[in-house]
């Protein structure tokens, strides 16, 4: 009886689960085996030069391929990652095959730039800077073509340690920006205090640029603040010609959007590289 009630009692507990948690515990249990079965893979989305329209670097984007589930967005698999403390071995992963096709593009004459995102528990376990100058020195990539993209978030959290990791990757000549900036929190201190290059003004500032002047308001400050600090700006999300013009002629540095470009394989990157010095010679 007592095991007939808890057996009805754990159906019911299922019945029971709301559509979300039933995917979130599929998803979960199909993420653990992801990396060893290669469903995952990189997609690289150029950063075009405001000025001249060439490509001055890429972003690396994660995806995940499942058999059955279809394709899942990081949006939803990178939490749940970092939850389950996935995200370490996906993010080493991420970090390896980014540098590995940096190095392939070096080698072959297009020496390009690629951001890699890092998650916050990536940032603060372990030995950051040491995990990546292994990785580096393992596929004999140039620092300066590796950058990390950072959140608000995690520049924000004022430990010793952070700010040494912090010290450490710049110190070996490795770019680092601020992702999705405007997001996080509001003091703007740290921007003076940490070693970073790169600004990327979040796409929702960017999105009604040409409607809504307190956006267009925000994008220009956060131009002329990070010129002043000598940071370079890569606006997020562009898609419109009229958000290309307004950047362009608010001296953003680098556009980033579905106007250049999505997302693509390494192999289409190349495609467009090659094309550009065919173009320029
Ligand atoms: P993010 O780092 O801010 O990446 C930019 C997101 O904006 C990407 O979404 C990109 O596909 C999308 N995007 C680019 N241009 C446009 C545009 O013109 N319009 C619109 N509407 N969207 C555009 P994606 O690839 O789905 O990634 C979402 C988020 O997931 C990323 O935001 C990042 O936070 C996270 N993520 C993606 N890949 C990785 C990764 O390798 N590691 C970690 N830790 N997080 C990742
Ligand atoms: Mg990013
Ligand atoms: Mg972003
Ligand atoms: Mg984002």
């Amino acid at each position: 009886r007592a095991k007939d009630g808890g057996r009805n009692g754990s159906r019911f507990f299922t019945v029971d689960m709301s559509a979300e948690s039933r995917r979130k515990l599929r998803l979960e249990s199909a993420l653990r085996g992801a990396l060893e079965r290669g469903e995952l893979l990189l997609v690289y989305q150029p950063q075009a030069d405001v000025v001249t329209g060439r490509i001055r670097g890429c972003e690396a984007l994660v995806r995940w391929k499942h058999a059955e589930l279809g394709m899942v967005s990081p949006a939803e698999f990178i939490p749940l990652a970092e939850e389950t403390g996935l995200i370490l071995p996906i993010g080493e992963w991420i970090l390896r095959t980014a540098c590995a096709q940096a190095r392939e593009w070096e080698l072959a004459g297009q020496p390009v730039r690629i951001a890699v995102n890092l998650s916050a528990i990536q940032f603060h376990h372990g030995d950051l800077a040491a995990t990546v100058a292994g990785i580096l020195a393992e596929h004999s990539l140039p620092p300066e073509l590796l950058e990390l993209e950072l959140t608000e978030g995690i520049l924000m959290t004022d430990s010793a340690r952070g700010m040494e990791t912090l010290g450490r990757l710049h110190d070996m000549g490795v770019q680092i920006s601020i992702d999705d900036f405007g997001t996080g929190y509001s003091s703007l201190s740290y921007l003076k205090r940490l070693p970073i290059q790169v600004l990327k003004i979040d796409q929702s500032f960017v999105r009604d640029i040409h409607t809504d002047p307190d956006d267009r308001a925000i994008v220009t400050a956060v131009i002329a603040l990070a010129h002043s600090m000598k940071l370079k700006v890569v606006a997020e999300g562009v898609e419109t010609d009229e958000q290309y013009i307004f950047l362009r002629d608010h001296r953003c540095d680098m556009l980033q959007g579905y106007l250049f470009s999505r997302p693509v394989p390494a192999q289409e990157v190349w495609e467009m590289m090659a094309a550009e010095t065919a173009a320029a010679t």
